[in-house]
């Protein structure tokens, strides 16, 4: 792989995390999220174009508004140098082609669903639709695999959840899952095929069960005792992608 791809992936990542932000701030808010340009929340006064270099204007400026003074959360630079580190990676393992394409639009719709489940507990139908249709459709053109494996993919996934979905308020008494995890999970399903979507499931879930207890444990799961499982399956379906064929050789190798 040619370092330059890499590189640029990651600067082109960097200016698109600048715009996740913007997507991530404004959607649950109903607001637009092209207009108007982007603003201080605290004092409403205009972001100057020298001020919108991701993740070096933060640290610059050392995490403060230059009108008010008012602390920016850390958040932003960490969204923009995500979205860098995680184009790059996908550069990086599948090269100048259509793979990688398709990898950085769904790494761009996963990072702003994340970044809204984890503060708001919602996986808006604003994104979880478009990145299912695009996916769904991109897999039936370019494959590799044939249609099936998708789509496959697609219905055992969000067939998985939607299960737990039914089956959570009868067995606990609460709600596990919400069905914007369903309708997420078509779109992931889809982009990695059969043996992917279990092992999404499986990453998701291991993840989900470490980190719950370990809040559990330090008293911060807050008064919904619910941590949103978005970020969760996004990381597994990301981590299937990316390094899903040398996980399954490994495991298979444990016991062949
Ligand atoms: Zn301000």
């Amino acid at each position: 792989m040619r370092p330059s791809v890499v590189i640029y992936a990651i600067c082109m990542g960097l200016i698109i995390g600048s715009f996740l932000n913007v997507v991530a701030y404004r959607l649950p808010r109903g607001e637009s999220v092209l207009f108007p340009r982007s603003r201080c929340p605290r004092c409403g006064a205009r972001i100057r174009p020298r001020d919108l270099i991701p993740v070096v204007s933060w640290v610059w400026l050392r995490g403060r508004c230059r009108d008010c003074g008012g602390a920016i959360s850390w958040r932003y630079p960490l969204v923009e140098a995500m979205t860098g580190g995680l184009w790059g990676l996908a550069a990086w393992r599948y090269g100048w082609s259509w793979e990688t394409a398709l990898g950085l639009v769904v790494v761009s719709f996963l990072i702003a669903l994340s970044a809204i489940d984890l503060q708001w507990q919602i996986l808006p139908d604003e994104l979880t639709y478009p990145l299912a249709i695009v996916v769904v459709g991109a897999r039936l053109w370019m494959g590799p695999e044939p249609w099936w494996w998708y789509l496959g993919g697609a219905a055992l996934g969000a067939g998985m959840l939607l299960t737990l979905y039914w089956l959570s308020p009868l067995l606990f008494g609460k709600e596990g899952m919400g069905l914007g995890d369903v309708k997420l999970m078509v779109g992931l399903g889809a982009f990695n095929g059969l043996t992917g979507t279990v092992l999404t499931l499986f990453a998701a879930s291991l993840a989900g069960l470490v980190v719950g207890l370990v809040l559990q444990r330090m008293d911060r799961l807050g008064e919904q005792h619910r941590i949103p499982f978005g970020p969760f399956l996004a990381g597994g379906a990301l981590l299937s992608w990316l390094y899903g064929d040398a996980l399954m050789q490994a495991y298979f190798g444990l016991f062949l």
